[in-house]
């Protein structure tokens, strides 16, 4: 069939015809092609529902328009480095492949992520933050809590246990006797017990999730590291796009002004750190990669309220960009999903800052090469650990 559709103007932005293509195609996978004249004409093999697409194209339009980047802070220079340092990494054994997605991780590379760590440790100290540390699973009832499976259910990893009775046990063992059978994924029909664990996908929910139904008795700032799990449908891509990583966090809690205070201050530390290591890239506000319906409207929320800021290192190899690290500003939605007030009553605020440690290291290396006598002296000082403050 071939389906003309009106639409208010004609689509001439080459970005915005990109996001329409991707979001039609997605919707409508009879779709065989799209023009974007005076109308919109789409010829498909299936259906098309007309009145939605033309839904979908006013919704776009508006997301292009009203979704402006601010950009708090910018490093254009050209990186010394245009290798990938994957290559590298993989030839010494500082890096090898587990299975896709999953590294384990050695000498050198290790080394600058435990000093990135560090680093970011040692600010948060002095910013007067508490040490903690977490279970890498999460209840389901904490993900429940902040609608976490209706927005990111292509992220979700469960954790699952056994019913333990003995025959669900014995049925269980006998359909996965190594000796007899090959397989590479367990058959859990009707083995499971109901799933009340997640892998952990982010560091900071737990820390809200203790504090449920309860009064702070004061402002805080805690740090915390966890491994995150995070499957990534799109497909992972080695050191930067990951199925398991670790992320080392510094969250704010507490009233609304001394929360704003901390995000300021959680963007001045990543622009001060791009500035010491010479890293070129930005930081600019972003949003997230829902997956609902109103995702795009979510974007344009995000965005307008300036919720969330990522810094963007260059990864000249690819030329394009790596978020390793987020600035996140929650308003009171923890505060309110999980029932925590602050001392002055009202619903706990909270802002958080998360740093890839993986991503960080590997866009370090992207730019600078993995030749130690070449970096920047910041860089060796760092890594040496006699880098003060
Ligand atoms: P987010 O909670 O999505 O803002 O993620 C916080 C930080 O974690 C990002 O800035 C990345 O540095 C890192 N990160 C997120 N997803 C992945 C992933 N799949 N693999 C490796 N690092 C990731
Ligand atoms: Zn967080």
């Amino acid at each position: 069939v071939i389906v003309e559709i009106e639409v208010d103007h004609k689509i001439e932005d080459p970005a915005l015809q990109g996001q329409v293509r991707a979001e039609l195609m997605r919707l409508y996978p009879a779709i065989r092609s799209l023009e974007f004249g005076a109308r919109l004409t789409i010829v498909s093999i299936g259906p098309v529902d007309s009145r939605e697409v033309y839904e979908i194209v006013g919704r776009l339009r508006y997301i292009h328009k009203h979704v402006v980047k601010d950009v708090v802070f910018e490093a254009r220079h050209e990186p010394p480095c245009r290798e990938d340092p994957y290559l590298h990494l993989e030839r010494t054994g500082q890096v090898v492949p587990v299975v896709e997605g999953q590294y384990l991780i050695q000498g050198q590379f290790l080394g600058l992520m435990r000093a990135l760590d560090a680093w970011v440790v040692e600010l948060a100290r002095e910013m007067g933050a508490v040490e903690q540390e977490y279970p890498s699973f999460v209840p389901v009832e904490l993900l429940r809590r902040i609608n976490y499976f209706k927005e990111f259910p292509h992220h979700i990893m469960i954790v699952a246990p056994l019913r333990a009775t003995a025959d669900a046990l014995g049925d269980f063992a006998a359909r996965h006797d190594a000796n007899k059978r090959k397989f590479d994924t367990l058959d859990v029909v009707g083995a499971l017990a109901p799933v009340a664990l997640v892998a952990a996908p982010s560091v900071c929910y737990t820390c809200y999730y203790v504090l449920r139904s309860r009064q702070l008795d004061g402002n805080r700032l805690v740090t915390a590291k966890n491994r995150c799990s995070r499957n990534e449908p799109k497909g992972f891509s080695p050191l930067s796009r990951l199925n398991n990583f670790t992320m080392r966090e510094v969250i704010a809690l507490g009233d609304r002004d001394f929360v704003l205070s901390q995000r300021q201050r959680f963007l001045d530390m990543i622009t001060g750190m791009m500035q010491r290591l010479g890293l070129a890239g930005r930081i600019e506000s972003a949003n997230d990669p829902f997956f609902t319906n109103d995702a795009s409207y979510k974007a344009v929320f995000q965005h307008s309220l300036k919720l969330k800021h990522e810094w963007l290192a260059a990864l000249p190899f690819r030329g394009d960009y790596s978020a390793v690290c987020s600035v996140n500003l929650h308003n009171d939605s923890f505060g309110k999903a999980f029932n925590v007030t602050g001392v002055d009553g009202e619903p706990m605020h909270s802002a958080c800052i998360g740093f890839g440690l993986e991503r960080w290291a590997f866009a370090i290396l992207a730019q600078f090469g993995c030749d130690r006598a070449m970096w920047p002296s910041p860089l060796r000082e760092l890594i040496d650990g006699s880098w003060g403050g």
